[in-house]
């Protein structure tokens, strides 16, 4: 039970799939939490979402507005905070007519969170970045990437990714520049699957539900590592909360590399009946980038295509003793939410 002495966090972002996680978590934790929405009129949701996780008393949550792209109420947003885990950010759930319109709220809000974290005295800002920030744009990779490496925004990436890699960057340049002390530490996800807690789910968990519904008879060749989002939200806590975290990035990710038609498979294993429709064949390339001329939804996707997109997770596991779930666990927890969703199940 949360006192009015526990340490604040502001979490930024509060309607989003991973950040209610890492309110549920900080909650239970028995942490103050004070989240940012865009629009005021979500906060019954979220407070459906989380009471949907397992919580039974909210008093220690708060809502405040905010949007990554105006200065108004971050500053009030951060007052008397201890930590603020930065996780909004424009996602590819929508498709945006310029690049810049993902590209200058991620980069942006990120500055302004930081500034006022930096001006209010908060202890430390971990910023939900990306995978997309560390492995996409290069040609011929060998072997999984790692904290060391960085996005290429010079290749032709996905505006997102360029997003995910250009805010980060901003970050790390703020503190060092003029972050006077504030601490950072950045969690890079790669795909996010597990529980979904309301309607409003991530982009992460479309393609399972296209697989249940029988809309995605094939899928491309694509490889790519899955992360469950109740392990992405402890790693924001391990790495707001541990010494060693300071200054550091950390992957998460069960560091297994599926294809999406072993995706498919994990989904009819769990789901039986409820996902006899999931595909049992793949695309050729050809047709995925001939489809992405004229669907500029598929156009990540066919960037993604023939990358070796595996990672490694053993700094995280190394440094902070963090123990994720298989992806398989994750998946199939997608999978079972997903099916409560298209059923009606889901309150
Ligand atoms: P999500 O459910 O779509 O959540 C995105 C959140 O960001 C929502 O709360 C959204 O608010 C908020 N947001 C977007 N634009 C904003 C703006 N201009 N001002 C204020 N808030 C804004 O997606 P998610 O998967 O939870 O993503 C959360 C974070 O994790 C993002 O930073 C994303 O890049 C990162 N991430 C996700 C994955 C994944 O696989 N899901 C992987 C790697 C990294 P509204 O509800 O008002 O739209």
């Amino acid at each position: 039970m949360s006192q009015p002495n526990h340490p604040l966090v502001l979490v930024t972002g509060g309607s989003g799939f991973i950040a209610v996680h890492v309110i549920l978590k900080l909650l239970e934790q028995g942490y103050r939490v004070r989240a940012t929405l865009r629009t005021m009129s979500r906060q019954d949701e979220v407070r459906a979402m989380l009471m949907s996780g397992g919580l039974t008393n909210l008093e220690a949550l708060s809502f405040i507005q905010a949007d990554l792209s105006s200065d108004q109420n971050w500053d009030a947003a951060v007052q008397g905070t201890d930590y603020v885990i930065q996780v909004a950010s424009p996602t590819p759930n929508k498709v945006y007519k310029d690049e810049n319109e993902m590209i200058q709220p991620a980069r942006e809000g990120v500055l302004r969170v930081l500034r006022a974290a930096r001006d209010a005295g908060v202890k430390r800002v971990v910023l939900t970045s990306a995978f997309g920030a560390i492995g996409v744009g290069h040609i011929n990779h060998k072997g999984p990437y790692t904290e060391e490496d960085w996005s290429n925004t010079d290749a032709n990436i996905h505006p997102y990714q360029k997003s995910k890699t250009i805010a980060e960057i901003a970050a790390w340049d703020f503190i060092r520049q003029e972050g006077h002390g504030l601490e950072l530490a950045t969690v890079n996800p790669v795909g996010v699957m597990g529980p979904i807690l309301g309607h409003d789910y991530s982009h992460s968990n479309e393609s399972v539900r296209q697989m249940i519904e029988g809309k995605m008879k094939a899928v491309p060749k694509i490889y790519s590592d899955y992360v469950d989002v109740r392990d992405v939200a402890d790693l924001h806590l391990l790495a707001m909360l541990r010494p060693e975290a300071n200054g550091q990035r950390f992957i998460a990710s069960s560091a297994e590399n599926l294809s999406m038609l072993e995706i498919a498979r994990i989904l009819r294993k769990h789901l039986g009946e409820d996902a006899k429709l999931a595909p049992r064949r793949e695309h050729p390339n050809i047709v995925v980038r001939t489809l992405a001329i004229f669907n500029p939804k598929l156009k990540m996707i066919a960037s993604l295509l023939g990358q070796d997109m595996s990672t490694s997770n053993q700094k995280a596991k190394r440094l902070l003793g963090w123990t994720p779930r298989s992806a398989e666990e994750a998946i199939a927890a997608t999978g079972r939410s997903m099916v409560d969703i298209i059923k009606g199940q889901m309150k």
